[in-house]
């Protein structure tokens, strides 16, 4: 008689075991021309409620992409680029928020941060409209883009909700920052629909809320900076935080015996040539968390760490010396880094 109600109540058990739903789930998709990835956590994962959260996370990403990537000629910034007018420019108010956070980043930044680089950075070969990538371009083509090329050239009146070119040609690459305002915008999304710890991640950047599962942090690795596989040179803990990287080692090429990356100083017209290999930075927000990372990995290894101090900005430099070895900085406000698998021959972290 015992059994079968023990066997009973085994089986109930079980049963009960299995159809709980997941405590926390991995959602991955891509949008913004990059993969994007989330881990949710909350007690009532039913299937309704995650497929919820994926629709939430696509929507918001696909808008920021829709108004803000120059590879789509009907987007936004693709209009504005074609506007050769200096006739004010209605925006909508996102486009107007990442704009108006590029431009004080310039402003801070000393011009290192310039989104209207757009034309140096195809004359150099990256991005939508590149030409092929091999000679350097030529003294009169810089000299061209240079012309178009300067934050100041582009006037933002917020409460009109316009923007104004001063020279015609002036054109905008809001890549440097708009997958961080993308990430801010998902990570919105999943709070508004009463999620409260999360990991949200696009093509690196990325917020954490709340805690991970079992408490505490988030655990967010910090890419060892080389372009063939991936390792990890140290672990953060994030809680409540956004964090991005910026740096050289992912997009470029080598050509006249030199590495050329994406990243281009507004100020020499020519791709970064010091040896910063990958700045991260946390902030409140993910989009000034970009938009830093790409500034500082312009400024570099001798300018980057003071303006940070200065901005008060928890940033993480990774450098190649001429040795070969990494050389790191960190700013106060940068977390601890947890763990480091070191290789040898690399500098201790400073705070290790
Ligand atoms: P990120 O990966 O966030 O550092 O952004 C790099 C991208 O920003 C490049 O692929 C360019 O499209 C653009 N970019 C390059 N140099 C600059 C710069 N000095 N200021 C702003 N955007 C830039
Ligand atoms: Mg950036």
């Amino acid at each position: 008689m015992l059994l079968p109600i023990l066997l009973a109540a085994l089986l109930l058990l079980s049963g009960r075991t299995l159809c709980r739903p997941p405590e926390e789930v991995r959602l991955e998709g891509a949008s913004m021309g990059t993969s994007w990835s989330v881990v949710l956590r909350a007690p009532d994962l039913r299937r309704a409620r995650i497929r919820e959260a994926r629709q939430a996370v696509r929507k918001a990403l696909d808008d920021v992409d829709h108004a803000m990537s120059t590879w789509d000629p009907d987007s936004e910034i693709s209009r504005l680029n074609a506007h050769r007018s200096d006739r004010p420019f209605p925006l909508s108010a996102p486009t107007l928020r990442v704009l108006s956070v590029a431009q004080q980043v310039a402003a801070r930044s000393g011009g290192a941060f310039d989104v209207t680089v757009r034309p140096l950075v195809a004359l150099w070969g990256f991005g939508a409209g590149a030409r092929v990538p091999g000679d350097a371009p030529s003294e009169a083509e810089l000299v061209a883009a240079r012309a178009v090329v300067g934050y100041a050239k582009l006037k933002l009146d917020l409460d009109a909700g316009v923007a104004r070119k001063r020279v015609f040609g002036l054109e905008v690459d809001l890549s440097a920052l708009a997958k961080g305002y993308g990430v801010d915008r998902a990570a919105e999304a999943l709070w508004a629909l009463g999620f409260r710890n999360f990991l949200v991640e696009v093509g690196g950047e990325l917020v954490a809320r709340g805690e991970r599962s079992g408490g505490g942090p988030w655990r967010v690795a910090v890419e060892r900076p080389e372009s063939e596989g991936r390792a990890i040179h140290g672990v953060v803990g994030l809680q409540n935080q956004a964090m991005a990287t910026s740096g050289d080692y992912r997009s470029f090429y080598e050509a006249g015996g030199e590495r050329r990356t994406h990243i281009i100083d507004p100020r020499t017209a020519a791709p970064i040539r010091h040896g910063l290999a990958s700045v991260s930075v946390v902030h409140r927000e993910a989009v000034w968390a970009d938009a830093w990372a790409t500034a500082l990995s312009v400024l570099g290894p001798e300018e980057g760490p003071g303006v940070a101090r200065r901005e008060g900005l928890g940033a993480y430099f990774i450098s190649r010396g001429p040795d070969g070895r990494y050389r790191t900085v960190a700013t106060s406000g940068f977390p601890r880094i947890l763990r480091v698998t070191r290789a040898e021959g690399d500098d201790p972290p400073p705070d290790e």
